[in-house]
């Protein structure tokens, strides 16, 4: 069985996640290379009654990853990525980053339906939904998972595919990820002619014409935005926009988007995906404390540009972000129902950041600072917290119940229990 670790500098590593926040400790941490060592660490933890959890890229912000006095399966050495490139289809492991797979993909001369950063794991990413930047022409990244085999919370391991355990299928598109360990999955690549992205930084006052822009573009495009602090200490708006058509055609898309108003910053040109996640995680490094809102919003009316704009003055931090993540264009026209990951509808969803340094005094003021957005609605399943479970539930709405059934059919005792998952 995998090498096991409860104590000492390898441990420590083995339960530091993303958010240097997070301050569970796992009795032990089972370091798994294979599908068998995951089993064996199901089953070893069924034995001994111990609680479960399961870390892959470690990047849920809620520090789900880690199970606090009991066993986690870290998967994070399982990060092989092979494609083929006849099917133009990758096979995964369980722990492999967005920016593995990207980078396979890259080599391929393909792309991967990845979210915007490459340090996320691809399957958490994929479990909860996956907004990201190529979003808007192949729609989530659960959208683009076609098969996945998972050890079951009895240790057995099963395949789900269009055939076989086809709920199970329907529910890790999206559903959260309490149904038991993806040991590696199938997921559809694409070709696309070229990526164009960067970034605008604007002042505040370009907020109602960049709202305009944001759910109403060709699939191609896909724009993330939000308020940060620019480097020059200046609270900014931002748009980041993708681009994955035609060259020509998307630099003057691009261009239209510079002239929304003018530009404090503008940096866009010709990229890769590998590069642009790479650049996102620059921004957004490991090890500072964290806590996150999430809110979705179907368009930026009068009162939901308030909000997001008093939330933006009010910031605590320069290390914190409002970031608007959009769904349209392919990942709407998925029906509701397809998928475990509902909300279909074209919108927003709104992520509130706050981050500060370990030690920061001000902790509670930054905490206290996400609540800034919580009049507006919904919420995304993926970022909502350990307490959200009616918020939780109301984004699933009637697949809810759906997911229930399949979590009652493979994990009847509740052995996979990430907090505030359905
Ligand atoms: C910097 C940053 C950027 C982000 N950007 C985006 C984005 O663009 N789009 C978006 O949709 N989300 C985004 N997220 C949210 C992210 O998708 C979730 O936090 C996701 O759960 C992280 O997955 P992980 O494997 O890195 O996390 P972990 O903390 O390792 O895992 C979180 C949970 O996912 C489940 N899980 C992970 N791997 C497996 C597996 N192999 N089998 C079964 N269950 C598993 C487990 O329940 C686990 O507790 C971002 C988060 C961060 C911190």
């Amino acid at each position: 069985m995998g090498d096991m670790v409860t104590s000492g500098p390898e441990y420590e590593a083995a339960r530091t996640i993303w958010n240097g926040a997070v301050s569970s400790r796992p009795l032990a941490v089972l370091r798994c290379a294979t599908t068998a060592d995951v089993q064996a660490g199901v089953r070893a933890a069924r034995e001994r009654d111990l609680a479960l959890s399961v870390r892959g890229g470690g990047h849920d912000w809620a520090g789900r990853a880690l199970a606090d006095g009991g066993l986690t399966l870290d998967l994070s050495a399982m990060r092989q990525v092979s494609v083929d490139p006849a099917t133009g289809v990758a096979t995964v492991a369980g722990g492999a980053t967005s920016a593995d797979v990207a980078a396979a993909a890259q080599r391929a001369g393909l792309v991967a339906v990845t979210g915007t950063a490459g340090s996320v794991g691809m399957a958490g990413l994929t479990l909860g939904g996956g907004y990201g930047p190529l979003s808007g022409r192949f729609g989530l990244a659960a959208d683009n998972l076609l098969s996945a085999d998972v050890v079951l919370a009895d240790g057995t391991l099963v395949t789900a595919d269009e055939e076989h355990a086809t709920e199970l299928l329907w529910a890790l598109r999206g559903g959260g990820g309490n149904f038991g360990v993806v040991t590696s999955m199938r997921i559809r690549l694409h070709a696309v002619p070229a990526i164009l992205a960067g970034m605008i930084m604007f002042r505040f006052d370009v907020l109602p014409a960049l709202a305009e822009s944001l759910l109403r573009g060709p699939d191609e495009l896909t724009v993330q935005s939000g308020f940060i602090t620019a480097p020059t200490g200046q609270p900014a708006l931002f748009a980041a926009p993708t681009w994955c058509g035609d060259p020509e055609a998307g630099a003057t898309v691009l261009q239209r988007l510079t002239e929304l108003g003018e530009p404090l910053t503008a940096q866009l040109g010709p990229t890769t995906m590998p590069e642009q996640l790479a650049q996102i995680d620059a921004m957004f490094p490991a090890g500072r404390h964290v806590e996150i809102g999430s809110r979705t919003v179907t368009g930026l009316d009068r009162t939901v540009q308030e909000v997001l704009l008093d939330a933006a003055r009010a910031t605590t931090s320069p290390l914190s972000a409002i970031s608007l993540h959009s769904l349209h264009g392919a990942a709407a026209r998925v029906p509701a129902d397809a998928t475990a990951f509902r909300n279909r509808t074209p919108h927003l969803m709104v992520e509130t950041i706050a981050v500060w340094e370990p030690g920061d005094p001000d902790e509670d003021q930054h905490k206290a600072w996400v609540r800034g957005t919580d009049r507006l609605p919904g919420g995304y399943p993926n970022l909502l917290g350990p307490q959200d479970t009616e918020r939780t539930a109301a984004a699933f709405g009637p697949n809810a119940e759906r997911l229930r059934a399949v979590r009652k059919r493979y994990d009847p005792d509740l052995v996979f229990h990430a907090p505030g998952r359905l």
